[in-house]
């Protein structure tokens, strides 16, 4: 993103929208040859090119738009607002309880931000289902 921007800290905005329409593009070029009086109906000569084509541009579009624009709402710092700057530095493990088909542990997680220095503890809490043996 920064070869990009030249900078962490600017709007998503507009990378957000494009991304929108690519998704919507690639999303109806899947759709067209369902609606009703379509020029390419299923089973025409270009159904199969089509439907590959907008798959291939909706995965595109999941992977680099709407990943890095996750990313960026992750990872952004909460005082100085740089994106792609706030990352985990330290996880703890502070309690575990095993319930009957579930271990559950609490952790506390350090975040940081590169670019100010901004600290901040979150708590998380993950659930780790016992392996079953009727696989
Ligand atoms: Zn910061």
């Amino acid at each position: 993103m920064r070869r990009l921007y030249g900078t962490f800290d600017h709007s998503l905005n507009r990378f957000t929208l494009v991304t929108l329409i690519v998704t919507l593009i690639s999303g109806g070029t899947i759709y067209l040859p369902y609606a009703p009086s379509s020029p390419v109906p299923i089973g025409s000569q270009y159904y199969v090119g089509l439907t590959f084509a907008g798959f291939f541009v909706l995965v595109l579009a999941l992977y680099f738009g709407w990943g890095p624009i996750q990313m960026a709402r992750e990872t952004e710092c909460p005082k100085c607002h740089y994106k792609f700057s706030f990352f985990n530095v330290q996880k703890t493990l502070t309690n575990t309880a095993s319930l009957s088909d579930e271990e559950v542990r609490n952790f506390k997680v350090k975040k940081v931000c590169e670019h100010c220095g901004f600290t901040d503890i979150f708590k998380k809490v993950e659930h780790h289902p016992y392996p079953t043996d009727d696989e």
